[in-house]
């Protein structure tokens, strides 16, 4: 495999850096511009196992409103980020939902939950 040299923003932390990544297929051989070492992980990570937490919406039947808002208990694998969408826009939780209520325990086989982020009454306005 050839050896490549890329930039890669981390995402870890809000100061976004820009990353120069030298790798010769999964295997990290240098990061440079990294304002910590964190860096050096999130590339491993990217190389080998890219996550990103995911946050959307399901229905909910008998709620006050159609919607609530949900997001993943852990990154998620991003290969398996369409697959998860298509599931949640299948499912429907019935009302009330509660803050931190798991609506879909361990998602596509992966052990990550998917949890409700607010409050959902039953009823209408
Ligand atoms: S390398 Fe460190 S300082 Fe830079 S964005 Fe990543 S976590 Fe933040």
């Amino acid at each position: 495999m050839a050896v490549e040299t890329m930039k890669m923003s981390c995402i870890t932390c809000p100061r976004g850096c820009t990353l120069v990544v030298t790798h010769e297929g999964a295997t990290v051989i240098e990061v440079k511009q990294a304002g910590c070492k964190r860096g050096a992980d999130y590339v491993k990570g990217e190389l080998t196992d890219p996550r990103r937490m995911v946050a959307s919406t399901i229905r909910v039947h008998g709620g006050r409103h159609p919607l609530v808002p949900v997001y993943t208990s852990h990154p998620f694998p991003k290969p398996m980020i369409f697959d998860l969408l298509a599931e949640l826009r299948r499912l429907e939780v019935n009302a009330p939902v509660t803050a931190g209520q798991v609506v879909l325990e361990n998602a596509l086989g992966t052990g990550i939950d998917v949890i409700a982020s607010r409050h959902m009454p039953a009823g209408q306005e």
